[in-house]
């Protein structure tokens, strides 16, 4: 297979992971979360545990960063001690790449602190943010937690965002609407948004009304009814897009991700941002960005073991919702919750339940020996019939 474990073929640092003890979960628990606030609170695993696992549960990359980005944060540990260190000109090359200017890039320890800084920005006590349900949800918790609300409109019944039901939520309450959050494509069906449907969410709302569009998994879309909405940030609307180098940079661990946005809006968030990003994934994150080699390689084998993975599951008679990231959702017909447990049994980590889609699974893309693994898992637990409600 072309591309290995990028981090396990060499020594990073002279393997920094081997020193630890705990990583941070334990057995019986949900494997750690995505969000700052579910990783705050996630119980201990020790490392055997945690290396034992096939890790579905989290959307990451198996493979780690490039050999190229590797090397630029072994490099850049010279940085380790300054704070003034030369950064790589992170901002100047996510700007390049977008054909934006440096003031319209915020950076973020990962586009998580950019969703939190968004909600910081555009949310006081009471104020709402619309959205899906189901969708990413730590722009929900944190709404929740500085006591604004969130209006959460249903996905409809192919799992498509209900687009003229968002812009009815935020015409209704647009005095009390902070900003209306877009997950494109979504987090956890993995369905994108059409082009023309964003467009009609940007006409169909008043103008003043900022709108997030999240596009962390904006690497593996293969839809053609599907584009970015950097554009609108040209247009200057009030549009705030995210990215993330998490997913298809494989550097989830290292933190780093980024808002695009009219650089008053960008002003505006600023001072709700840490800055507190580390020097050495800003020279990770440049190598990655040049490394357009390396990012077409992921999206071809993710894409190449989701379809493998899925056909098989739908010639068992599964219903797997058709997904443009590197995540699937397999419909189930039965209480995920107690599944997900069996398949921690047998070290398979998959994703949580995701309320009210309680019968569907969401399984991440790994490595195709986890893919397999997943796959024997799901057959010893689910179709050899040791389940009662079975359809
Ligand atoms: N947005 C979505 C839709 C996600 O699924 C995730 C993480 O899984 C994030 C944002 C946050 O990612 P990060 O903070 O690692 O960039």
């Amino acid at each position: 297979m072309e591309l290995m474990n990028a981090v396990s073929r060499r020594t990073f640092m002279g393997g920094l992971a081997a020193a630890l003890t705990y990583t941070g979960w334990r057995p019986g628990s949900r494997l750690f979360g995505q969000t700052a606030r579910e990783q705050m609170s996630r119980p201990k695993v020790t490392v055997e545990e945690y290396e034992r696992l096939a890790k579905l549960a989290n959307n990451e990359n198996p493979y780690g960063p490039s050999e190229a980005v590797l090397k630029a944060m072994t490099d850049a540990f010279k940085y380790a001690n300054r704070y003034l260190y030369p950064d790589g000109g992170i901002t100047e090359a996510i700007a390049a790449h977008h054909g934006v200017k440096p003031e319209n890039i915020l950076l973020g320890a990962g586009s998580g602190e950019i969703l939190k800084v968004v909600g910081d920005t555009f949310l006081n006590v009471h104020k709402k943010v619309v959205g899906a349900e189901p969708t990413y949800g730590s722009v929900y918790a944190h709404a929740t937690g500085i006591k604004a609300e969130a209006i959460k409109i249903p996905l409809l019944k192919d799992y498509r965002a209900d687009i003229p039901a968002m812009i009815s939520a935020t015409r209704q309450n647009y005095r009390d609407v902070g900003f209306v959050y877009l997950c494109n494509p979504n987090n956890p069906t993995g369905v994108i948004v059409p082009k023309n449907e964003v467009r009609q969410l940007l006409d169909g709302i008043p103008g003043d009304v900022p709108v997030l569009i999240d596009e962390a998994y904006h690497h593996f879309v293969q839809d053609p009814d599907y584009a970015t909405s950097v554009p609108y940030v040209l247009e200057g609307r009030q549009v705030i897009v995210t990215r993330t180098f998490s997913k298809i940079a494989g550097l989830a661990g290292m933190r780093l991700g980024y808002g695009i946005a009219p650089k008053e809006l960008v002003e505006n968030m600023r001072t709700f941002s840490t800055g507190s990003i580390s020097a050495i994934v800003k020279w990770g994150g440049v190598a990655a960005l040049n490394d357009t080699a390396n990012e077409a390689r992921v999206k071809k084998v993710t894409i190449e073991l989701r379809n493998k993975v899925t056909s098989e599951l739908k010639s068992m008679g599964y219903y797997v919702i058709p997904s443009e990231a590197n995540f699937f959702m397999v419909h189930i017909r039965r209480d995920v919750v107690p599944v997900i447990e069996e398949f921690r049994k047998k070290n398979v980590a998959v994703g949580r339940a995701f309320p009210p889609m309680v019968q569907h699974l969401r399984v991440s893309i790994g490595t195709e020996s986890e893919m397999s693994r997943f796959m024997t898992a799901f057959k010893e637990i689910i179709a050899a019939g040791k389940t009662s409600a079975l359809g």
